[in-house]
């Protein structure tokens, strides 16, 4: 239980107003519920501002609570420690709430502001932060034109102002903290942990709008495109690693980067019992994704495993670069029914996979999109004509059904 002796203390207090405004919201849910709509909606931002104004008293409270040393009657080292122990916040959280109850100090017009409601606890946490960069002193100076920013901005939007105006009054500040931003930059790349590879990382914001500028182009979707938004921005990240530099035409004949796999000749035939491909750093990936990577082997290079070497090499093949642009010159874009991604975000699938003794031609080949061909060789979708000219995929019947 989070009552502790204080807690307890403060709230047997006869008069205490705040255990009569938790009596209060007791009543809430209830008349929530009969809400709807526009009343609803007026209903949800006075609860922001209830909120927003309770987040004050705390602000004022932890101040004098901060100054006064008493969180080491609790045995806690320090008032972030008693936070994170006795108000069950986070170690972020809590130095953000003493960074600005020891800033509001020092900012007479935030602090009212603030406890009038008229400045949200994040717009606060904004001018505390800029406050600790540049000095109260600072702030201080341009607090009413501030306040007037943070009246009609959003706090994202609040961000940019504050560091504008830290950017004037301290520019070999605002340029040091860019340089320790940038000095925190890294990218993990985890090993597949039950078939998923963890990314995560931090950019300088100069990196970040590079990265998000490359994947805007990749980010459309298609018609009846089903995927969701965290899904395309993951997409558009491959695509982007997987185009040929230098594709002037945008036919895909060019260069691309290559993957490389180990895979026996069982696995490229998908024969039953089959070992897994082996990617490099030693994951492994099913047959049916060595068949599609073995497809268009501009995207990959097959390596055999074991002693049928010579086989492999002879069978292996990619698109010659005048087969490559003849299909997309006849093709246009992926070949299934509603899609229209264009050639350089496509492979040549082999209708009959090379293996079976397809050949590497155009009557065999056809143009699909990354996540059409995966549906084809990994989802087991069967291609069939349509009358337009176009190409169905037919979802399988059965799990196990596979197309190569
Ligand atoms: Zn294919
Ligand atoms: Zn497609």
């Amino acid at each position: 239980m989070p009552h502790d002796g204080i807690m307890v203390a403060a709230g047997s207090r006869p008069g205490n107003p705040l255990a009569r405004i938790l009596v209060e919201l007791g009543a809430v849910p209830a008349w929530l519920d009969g809400l709807e709509g526009a009343t609803l909606g007026e209903a949800l931002i006075q609860v922001r501002e209830v909120v927003d104004r309770t987040e004050s008293l705390f602000a004022g409270g932890l101040r004098r609570f901060d100054t006064s040393g008493e969180y080491a009657a609790d045995g806690a080292i320090g008032i972030v420690p008693w936070l994170r122990w006795k108000c069950r916040l986070s170690a972020g959280a809590a130095a953000e709430r003493v960074g600005i109850a020891r800033q509001l100090d020092h900012l007479p017009k935030t602090e009212e502001a603030f406890a009038r409601g008229e400045l949200s606890y994040q717009h606060v946490a904004v001018m505390a932060r800029t406050a600790e960069h540049v000095g109260a002193a600072a702030v201080r100076k341009a607090e009413a034109s501030l306040l007037k920013a943070a009246e009609t901005m959003d706090p994202g939007q609040f961000v940019g102002v504050a560091k504008n105006f830290e950017h004037r009054v301290d520019a070999a500040g605002a340029l040091a903290e860019t340089n320790r931003a940038y000095e925190r930059r890294y990218l993990h790349i985890g090993d597949p942990v039950d078939g998923l590879v963890r990314l995560d990382g931090l950019l300088d914001a100069e990196g970040g709008a590079t990265v998000r500028t490359a994947l805007n182009p990749f980010m459309k979707p298609g018609k009846a495109d089903d995927r969701t938004a965290g899904q395309r921005l993951a997409d558009a990240l491959l695509e982007l690693c997987k185009q040929r530099p230098a594709s002037k035409n945008g036919d895909g004949a060019g260069p691309r980067p290559q993957l490389i796999i180990r895979a026996t000749v069982e696995t490229l035939a998908g024969i039953p019992g089959a070992p897994a491909g082996e990617l490099e750093g030693g994951s492994t990936v099913p047959a049916e994704t060595v068949q599609r990577l073995a497809c268009d082997s501009a995207i990959s290079r097959i390596i055999a495993k074991g002693e049928l070497d010579f086989e492999i090499t002879r069978a292996s093949r990619s698109i010659p670069p005048a087969t490559r642009r003849a299909l997309a010159a006849r093709d246009h874009h992926c070949v299934a029914q509603s899609c229209d991604r264009q050639p350089s975000w496509c492979d040549g699938h082999h209708r009959q996979f090379w293996t079976n003794g397809g050949p590497t031609a155009l009557p065999n080949l056809v143009l699909l999109c990354r996540p059409h061909h995966r549906m084809v060789h990994e989802g087991g979708f069967q291609l069939r004509p349509a009358a337009d000219g176009r190409w169905i995929l037919i979802r399988p019947v059965a799990a196990h059904a596979r197309s190569a």
